[in-house]
């Protein structure tokens, strides 16, 4: 194929997986009205997309007279996906389809007490078993996601090792940016520029910026738990002292309420006490929120975000935290920071990071550049996620390959 043709059926493809994607299941002849391209075009890339399984058929039982039209659809692929969520020794796995819902439901593996080389070893039987549930194998998987909570993961490490044992594309992400991208699937344009802040025992947070995570050199753009907060002096894990994380995370909130003399002995003893109404409890995560607000009033005067949304397991008890956040943003002038929709997850975050794992592998592999790798190469992805950028998928330029 030269160049120019290698494009216009790229350009084809993607306008058909666009279509399919933002505005669903569609028949020949809704699909030639959608893209604008002509039946013997669209006829001959749906039937290559089928043959690759980047799409299928709705088995459509129901019609009565007359052979029912058939109608083309994501999530009836051949193709799926696994998402997976790792949080410290723990992981959660589950697989998706190519329309982004999770087919199964999660699996628990661990506590793996020997950390990421433990994993992978339980991790293939695993996914074999999950697999198998829905009728597929995996020659079937096009690409896998990962959301990693905590800070200083060691991407790399994690991308190369599931690699090695699945045989296909890993991408690798913080599990923060992946809640965000699935709370955006949730509330749809409302939502390209948002802020995500997470506040449990520890903080982390995201930044969408045009629907898609800020990551950048280090993959923490975003990020304000290692943000300094007026005053604090406190040591941070990250080396540095007075961060937010240091100041007005779960942890901290408990180191500050044990030195006051309360005899509260873990993160959940915590959220007891603040549920039961303790006033000394609901004081400290007040003053907390109140620090996280004076930070994020940073991150808001930079990234202008139309909304700011809360979740983790501080956030969701008694409200203080959110109360106190709120006093902070509304007692700063200028209508960028008290003009913001503040918002409240009453999700755990938890299937937010799993459904966000699997819409980053379902991205990679609609990407056309994978679709093509992984037609050619069954059940091996096309970059093998060594060093990927995950923002690239959907955004790669077309580019005239002269071959
Ligand atoms: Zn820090």
């Amino acid at each position: 194929m030269t160049g120019r043709r290698a494009v216009i059926a790229d350009r084809i493809d993607r306008a058909l997986i666009g279509s399919l994607r933002s505005t669903g299941p569609g028949t020949l002849a809704e699909l030639m009205n959608r893209t604008g391209w002509s039946r013997p075009l669209v006829t001959a890339h749906l039937e290559s997309l089928l043959s690759a399984g980047t799409v299928g058929v709705i088995d459509d039982q129901r019609s009565t007279g007359g052979r029912p039209a058939r109608r083309y659809s994501l999530s009836e692929a051949r193709r799926v996906v696994v998402g997976i969520e790792i949080d410290g020794a723990r992981a959660r796995v589950t697989i998706g389809d190519l329309g982004g819902r999770m087919l199964t439901d999660s699996e628990t593996l661990g506590p793996h007490s020997r950390g990421l080389e433990q994993f992978v070893t339980i991790l293939p039987a695993a996914v074999d078993t999950l697999l198998s549930a829905v009728r597929r194998t995996k020659v079937d998987v096009g690409a896998v996601g990962v959301g990693v909570h905590g800070h200083g993961i060691d991407r790399g490490s994690i991308e190369r090792r599931v690699a090695d044992v699945l045989g296909t594309t890993v991408l690798v992400d913080r599990a923060v940016n992946l809640a965000a991208l699935e709370y955006r699937r949730g509330f749809g344009r409302l939502a390209d520029d948002l802020i995500v802040v997470d506040v449990g025992e520890h903080i982390a947070s995201a930044a969408l910026s045009g629907g898609r995570p800020l990551r950048r050199a280090g993959g923490l753009a975003g990020d304000i738990a290692h943000m300094k907060s007026t005053g604090g002096t406190e040591p941070c894990c990250c080396g540095a002292a007075g961060c937010i994380e240091s100041v007005a995370s779960g942890a901290a909130v408990l180191r500050h309420l044990r030195r006051s003399g309360a005899t509260v002995s873990s993160f959940d003893d915590l959220v007891r006490l603040e549920r039961r109404g303790d006033l000394d409890t609901i004081r400290a995560v007040k003053q907390a929120g109140r620090e996280i607000g004076d930070v994020l009033v940073t991150g808001i005067r930079l990234l202008n975000p139309s909304m700011v949304l809360l979740q983790g397991a501080l956030v969701r008890t008694g409200g203080y935290l959110i109360n106190g956040v709120g006093e902070s943003l509304s007692s700063t002038s200028g209508r960028q920071a008290s003009g913001v929709l503040l918002l409240v997850s009453d999700d755990s975050g938890r299937d937010a990071v799993l459904g966000g794992a699997v819409a980053l592998a379902v991205d990679h592999v609609l990407s056309l550049e994978s679709a093509d790798a992984t037609a050619a190469q069954p059940g091996r992805g096309g970059s093998f996620g060594r060093g990927r950028e995950v923002e690239r998928p959907g955004s790669v330029d077309f580019e005239l390959d002269g071959s």
